[in-house]
């Protein structure tokens, strides 16, 4: 059925994607957009190098950037004084260089034309300033008939910080990343509700320097997070134990002492068991506990009959294994690190596993200790001046109706309802800009997404490809990628305060354009100059600079700088008094917080849907080589993996008959069958009640030349999901498929 937004392939243009190789090496350089003066030179090899930090995935490890004597790109090499990357890139970052060099990229604004007749929808070619005319009329419009809170921006990456600052201009606070409530969000609460604060990227584990290191469900070495995987590397080579609890055997669980193939859904009972066994067994940091925690009491009651034998029923791991692997973690404490994990929204009670996890850690006294949780500091810099923001009349939280009320940022999920109009909503989001996040294939229960794409009055999209999300724009802004622009100085925390410094290497490609000149442009439309009180990004960041004794200058040929810590050691030195940010100023076994909200103070175990009879567990994961769907069509990586494959146990595939290499479909417990087929991997390294595939592969638009139909979406078989009802995050593990061996004819797209 034809909907009011349709989904229209960007190739339908056939304006896009020319030569563009020899267009990269004929640019001109020395306007404003490339800066001035050029970063050193190298010497030897008469390069250019540049500052950036990588944008392929968010750990943004700092980095040079290299041209040739005519311009070209050449290389990305690791800048070696940056505690990101210590000068060693991923390979996807070494394949970043394929985001610039993409024949697919987009070039040119595009407006889309409704056609008439028996025309079909199209997009035409726009120039910058039509593109922004009728961006800006709708946003007045918009502000006009509902107020500029019914316009919504969803964004992931640096240009949401631009696009941000826009839209709280305007006068909307109704900006959201899938990363919060479909990825790390249940974590930053349930460690915020023990140690009163959240993980956060990167994640402060002292990998380096502990003894014990527990992943649950966490794909370090699969997921490239450089320095973390560095660290964790490091840590194997000085005999770390890894207790690795997962149903498949990961790369991680590879190197692990221990493996627990655990059944999926019942972690939060092996963490109860765990910590069973460390209050019953007085394995606990005694001092620790008694000094900076609350409520060990009502803990040691809560899990009196949590025991392994207990867990065994729920988990299938067996109780003396339960109990070595307690001990193991005791053995290393406080050198120990149940690591928080980072894409965790799971079952919808995930804030409460979460919870369990920074408990466990807080027994084993590993919080503010070597090898456990450093105490991480980065540096701030102040806001270029500009005026208040307008205070806005209602925003995310108020389209929630008191749920969620641990949300600490807003959900992606809750404003895409918010879009889909109903009599008993008083707020409701009537247009999207969506920048760097390719929803389709981000978020879970499409259907909603499409209905909410076909309520909203207006999409505008801002992407550096032609992504399925571009497919439903009615305007789509080409943003030049993070090798060909200024963004924001580079502040994450770490063990030391640093600073990192993005310029662009060589001119925008084609028409593209960096967003914080859009966000500028946009701003001047809207009659909101007085927001963006300068010419250039580079004036914005040489003045944020030489606040904190630093200048765009230094910072262009050092790229990275390090700055002296201000908050104390990175460690509790001992008996050291320390105030926790929870309400007892204690890290909180039970917690005051969840109590006073109506929730469980301490986390409770409850049973989940299983597979119904020929179904399996649908789990997902991450490659070294690929970030999310953004990655797929690139170039160079596109060459180390084209597409995903589905982890079948040998068993299973022996009763459908399936062999490896094999064509199948998948069909979900709601009867979606992917659109395309995915390759079969007959394993014993996952579980018989489960299968695994990669997430990010099935792209859909024919314009991405290399990645499309390639594989199938992860995202299109989840239908059915768990909200959290702490903070919102949708848990995506309650998906369960079986196998077609043909797709059924009715199902064949025309
Ligand atoms: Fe880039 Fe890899 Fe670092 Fe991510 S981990 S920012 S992809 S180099």
């Amino acid at each position: 059925m034809k909907t009011r937004r349709d989904f229209i392939k960007v190739s339908a243009l056939g304006t896009m994607g020319a030569a563009m190789a020899t267009s990269v090496v004929s640019m001109a350089k020395g306007s404003s957009l490339l800066g001035s003066p050029k970063g050193s030179d190298s010497g030897s090899n008469k390069q250019n190098r540049y500052p950036t930090y990588c944008e392929v995935c968010f750990w943004k490890c700092a980095a040079w950037t290299y041209t040739d004597k005519n311009g070209k790109i050449s290389k990305i090499i690791g800048n070696e004084n940056d505690p990101h990357c210590n000068g060693r890139l991923c390979p996807r970052g070494t394949g970043g260089i394929g985001m610039y060099y993409d024949n697919d990229r987009l070039t040119h604004p595009l407006i889309r034309v409704k056609g008439k007749g028996e025309e079909k929808d199209t997009f035409r070619k726009a120039t910058w300033d039509e593109a922004f005319d009728l961006i800006a009329s709708k946003m007045k419009d918009v502000s006009n008939k509902y107020g500029p809170e019914a316009f919504a921006l969803f964004n992931h990456g640096s240009a949401g910080h631009h696009l941000g600052h826009l839209f709280k201009a305007y006068g909307s606070t109704n900006i959201t990343a899938p990363s919060y409530a479909q990825c790390r969000g249940p974590r930053e609460v349930g460690f915020a509700a023990t140690f009163g604060s959240g993980v956060g990227s990167p994640e402060p584990t002292d990998i380096r320097d502990t003894k014990c290191l527990v992943l649950i469900g966490s794909h370090l070495g699969e997921n490239m997070h450089n320095s973390q995987v560095q660290e964790m590397s490091d840590a194997i080579d000085k005999g770390v134990s890894i207790i690795t609890v997962d149903p498949r055997l990961s790369v991680a669980a590879s190197k692990s002492k221990f493996w627990l193939p655990i059944k999926p859904s019942t972690d939060l009972a092996l963490l109860l068991a765990w910590i069973n066994v460390i209050i019953n067994e007085e394995l606990y940091d005694r001092d620790y506990v008694e000094k900076y925690t609350y409520g060990l009491d009502q803990l040691k009651a809560h899990v009196k009959n949590m025991t392994p034998e207990w867990a065994y029923g729920i988990t299938t791991i067996k109780p003396d294994v339960i109990r070595k692997t307690a001990r193991e973690m005791a053995d290393a404490a406080p050198s120990v690190i149940i690591h928080p994990g980072r894409h965790v929204t799971w079952y919808g009670d995930d804030t409460q596993r979460a919870r369990a996890m920074a408990i466990l850690n807080g027994l084993l006294g590993s919080w503010g200790r070597r090898g456990g949780f450093y105490f991480k500091e980065s540096k701030s810099l102040p806001h270029f001046p500009h005026p208040h923001y307008p205070k806005p009349a209602w925003s995310w939280r108020d389209t929630l109706d008191g749920k969620y009320p641990l949300a600490g940022l807003a959900i992606a999920n809750g404003l895409i309802d918010a879009s889909i109009p109903a009599p008993e909503k008083k707020h409701v989001i009537k247009a999207w800009m969506v920048a760097g996040t390719n929803l389709p294939l981000t978020m879970p229960q499409k259907e909603s997404l499409q209905k909410a794409m076909d309520s909203v009055e207006f999409i505008a999209v801002v992407d550096t490809m032609p992504m399925e999300i571009t497919g439903y724009a009615d305007v789509i802004l080409p943003e030049c990628t993070y090798l060909e622009r200024y963004d924001d100085i580079r502040t994450s925390p770490n063990r030391e305060p640093y600073l990192a410094l993005r310029m662009p290497a060589t001119e925008p490609l084609g028409d593209t354009k960096p967003a914080w000149w859009m966000a500028k442009e946009l701003g001047h439309k809207l009659g909101l100059d007085e927001y963006f009180n300068y010419n250039d990004y580079e004036e914005v960041l040489d003045w944020q600079l030489q606040q904190v004794g630093s200048s765009l200058e230094e910072m262009k040929k050092i790229g990275v700088k390090k700055f002296p810590r201000k908050s104390g050691p990175l460690y509790l030195s001992k008996g050291e008094d320390y105030d926790f940010n929870t309400n007892s100023g204690k890290i909180e076994f039970y917690s005051t917080e969840l109590a006073d909200a109506g929730f469980d103070p301490m986390p409770v175990y409850t049973a989940h849907a299983e597979p119904p009879a020929g179904y399996y567990r649908l789990i997902y994961g991450r490659a070294p080589m690929h970030t999310f769907s953004r990655t797929a069509n690139n170039p160079n990586l596109h060459d180390l993996k084209k597409e995903n494959n589905i982890w079948i146990n040998p068993k299973v595939a022996k009763l459908w008959d399936l062999k490896n290499d094999q064509y199948i479909w998948i069909k979900n417990q709601d009867g979606v069958i992917s659109e395309f087929p995915i390759k079969v991997r007959v394993t014993e390294r996952i579980r018989w009640d489960s299968i695994y595939m990669v997430h990010g592969f099935g792209h859909s638009d024919r314009k991405l030349s290399r990645a499309y139909g390639k594989g199938a979406s992860d995202s299109d078989m989840i239908t059915n999901v768990k909200i959290d009802p702490i903070m919102g995050g949708t848990g995506m593990r309650e998906n369960f498929v079986t196998f077609l061996t043909e797709k059924p004819k009715e199902e064949v797209p025309s």
